[in-house]
């Protein structure tokens, strides 16, 4: 695997790579990597010549310095993962090689989606979400870029994105990948005490009820449901629970025929904040 910290070189590299047609696949992270991370990054491998990687845990996207003080840097350990699914390239830049000294967000216009759920809690997050996959692709325009639905939001601002800066990159959405519990698999999840680790399906387990009640109760009264199991749950305390619109990210009372709905939930486990969803059925 090729390791580059400077974005010039690693121009320079798949400038040379792109000459011979090698389509390219880039899977962006904060490192800290575990099987979630290398789902997305073998599926980039099956349908691309070249895949490359980035670590990089980006401040801008941060609205709580101790979140990103103690985020997870694990970055040996992250080598051999990614040596162990023939990686090609990691990009593993420092703060200054992506901001120079200025290390703010530029601000974007995603129709909306900014403003729903963790939009509404982690004041900024997507305009710095924005900023750095905006940079990272100018840096390595790639064909295709994998990104996790367990992040949903995320991955539709992204598609949003591109579509309104007409940028040249397919985005692919990658199934969540989750521990055999159900717990869906997070860099925060090492953080997590052993209770808490413990506790944590719950959260799983409790989006699998709310699909399950969807196919006859109306959204607001699922929602009240989830909020008084939390409120009654001596470790986890419910941020936000919402059935929301794919598309539009909207909260809705009650359904209609033709769109997609998914159930998004935020959690504390202690400090420690877990977010997860599930696609719902809507005969
Ligand atoms: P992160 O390092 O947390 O910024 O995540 C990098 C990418 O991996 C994002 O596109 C995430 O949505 C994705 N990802 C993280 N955890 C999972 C998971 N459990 N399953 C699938 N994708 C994930």
């Amino acid at each position: 695997m090729n390791v580059f910290k400077e974005k010039h070189a690693l121009k320079v590299y798949l400038s040379k790579l792109k000459a011979q047609n090698k389509t390219i696949g880039f899977v962006p992270t904060m490192g800290a990597l575990h099987q979630g991370h290398l789902s997305l990054i073998k599926k980039a491998k099956e349908k691309n010549d070249l895949v490359v990687v980035s670590i990089f845990v980006n401040p801008t996207q941060f609205d709580n310095k101790e979140d990103l003080a103690k985020y997870p840097k694990t970055l040996s350990n992250d080598t051999k993962l990614l040596e162990s699914v023939s990686c090609d390239i990691l990009f593993h830049p420092t703060v200054a090689e992506i901001y120079d000294k200025n290390i703010i967000s530029k601000k974007f216009d995603f129709d909306g989606l900014e403003h729903e759920m963790e939009g509404k809690f982690r004041d900024g997050h997507f305009d710095g979400v924005g900023t750095i996959v905006k940079t990272l692709f100018e840096i390595v325009e790639p064909d295709k870029a994998y990104f996790g639905k367990k992040d949903f939001q995320q991955l539709q601002i992204i598609k949003k994105m591109v579509k309104k800066n007409r940028i040249h990159v397919k985005i692919k959405g990658c199934e969540i990948f989750r521990e055999k519990d159900g717990l869906a698999m997070s860099s925060r999840n090492a953080r997590l005490s052993k209770a808490h680790r413990e506790a944590a399906p719950f959260i799983y387990n409790t989006l699998k009820q709310a699909r399950k009640k969807f196919g006859t109760e109306n959204a607001s009264t699922i929602s009240e449901w989830v909020e008084h199991l939390f409120k009654n749950h001596p470790l986890l305390d419910l941020e936000y629970f919402t059935i929301a619109e794919e598309k539009t990210l909207k909260t809705i009372k009650n359904k209609e025929s033709g769109k997609k709905y998914r159930a998004f939930i935020a959690v504390f486990a202690g400090d420690i904040r877990l977010i997860d969803n599930i696609r719902l059925k809507n005969n």
